[in-house]
């Protein structure tokens, strides 16, 4: 192990920057937090709403997002579209052009739901705002796909290890624009451990604000030389081919895709259980049989979904092989 205040630690984060700062498309600094997703999801709103926040929710991670802002003592409000159904852009204008927010939330990829919200509509009614902060999370979603940080306006965009990126747990990654840095200067109660400020002086010197999680750096900086060595077009074509499999086997089996037509994420399926099978029972026999796991539907929609990760290091190889179990599980149901 090295020390985090040592030489060897800047140069390794030094490293590490140009190659984050190419993922995120920005020319800004990439923070590293050592903290799951929702540490950073936290900080967003606690250094980046003055007045009040609006989370635009449509599954379960933007649904807790609104509850977070509030028990972060935030004045939030929260922007319904039912669960499958994406943020609609024209909603967010017109609660924005009331004057009251300073502060928007939004999830591209809502894992819970499969769905893929359209950032580029969202960002192009966040340029008519430019004094509200656009918050993004791309936990799911990073790497499978370009998000080009500067060109869409965004103020912060954050990304957790362990999901596309298929890194171990306990560590994200967020860009934070320049505008969104000099406005956190101007929001009390920012705290220690999540304040952008102390993570901006601390870039500066290639070093972290407490003493991060070494070992995810190292795991990180194999990770993007895998990214490199692959190509980062052919990664982002994988993740497309490996979605249009999962999606005709759905359609093919006489399933249906749970969000709605042109809302299905990249990096993950959700179907509707539309033949009504024990879903429970059929991961439950992949997993014995197999030490495969797919996921039976998140909170509300368990039993009446099911999930399907292709995101991460999977390819058309491993997603046809879980897809060939899937159907000789199936075929056991009766
Ligand atoms: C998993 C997930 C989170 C929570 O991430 P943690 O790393 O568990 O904090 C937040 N948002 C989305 C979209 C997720 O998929």
């Amino acid at each position: 192990m090295i020390g985090h205040r040592s030489k060897s630690f800047q140069d390794l984060y030094a490293d590490l920057q140009p190659k984050l700062q190419a993922l995120f498309y920005t020319q800004g600094p990439v923070f590293f937090s050592t903290s799951s997703a929702w540490g950073v999801m936290e900080a967003a709103v606690r250094n980046l709403t003055n007045r009040k926040v609006l989370c635009c929710a449509n599954g379960a991670f933007s649904d807790k997002w609104y509850d977070v802002a509030l028990r972060s003592g935030k004045d939030a409000e929260r922007l319904t579209f039912p669960w499958g159904t994406p943020i609609d852009p024209e909603a967010v204008r017109q609660k924005l052009s009331t004057g009251e927010f300073d502060a928007l939330t939004v999830i591209h990829n809502e894992t819970s739901t499969g769905l893929m919200n359209p950032l580029s509509e969202i960002a192009a009614v966040m340029r008519e705002f430019p004094e509200v902060s656009f918050i993004v999370d791309t936990v799911s979603s990073f790497s499978a796909l370009r998000i080009p940080f500067d060109e869409l306006g965004i103020d912060v965009m954050l990304a957790s290890t362990q999901k596309a990126l298929a890194l171990p747990p306990g560590a994200a990654l967020f860009a934070v624009s320049a505008r969104a840095l000099a406005k956190a200067e101007t929001v009390p109660g920012r705290g220690y451990y999540f304040d952008f400020i102390e993570f901006q002086r601390n870039h500066e010197k290639n070093m972290t604000p407490s003493t991060p999680a070494i070992g995810h750096l190292y795991a990180l900086r194999q990770k993007l030389a895998e990214i490199a060595a692959e190509g980062i077009e052919k990664r982002y074509a994988r993740h497309r081919e490996n979605a249009e499999i999962v999606r005709s086997w759905v359609k093919e089996r006489g399933f249906a895709l749970f969000p709605k037509e042109g809302f299905a994420s990249l990096s993950l399926t959700c179907a509707s259980n539309t033949r009504k099978i024990d879903v429970a029972q059929w991961i439950q026999i992949l997993r014995s049989r197999f030490q495969c796991v797919i996921d039976g539907g998140y909170g509300k929609l368990k039993g009446q979904t099911f999930r399907i990760s292709h995101m991460g290091d999977e390819t058309p190889e491993t997603v046809r092989q879980l897809l060939e179990r899937l159907d000789e599980c199936l075929a056991e149901l009766g």
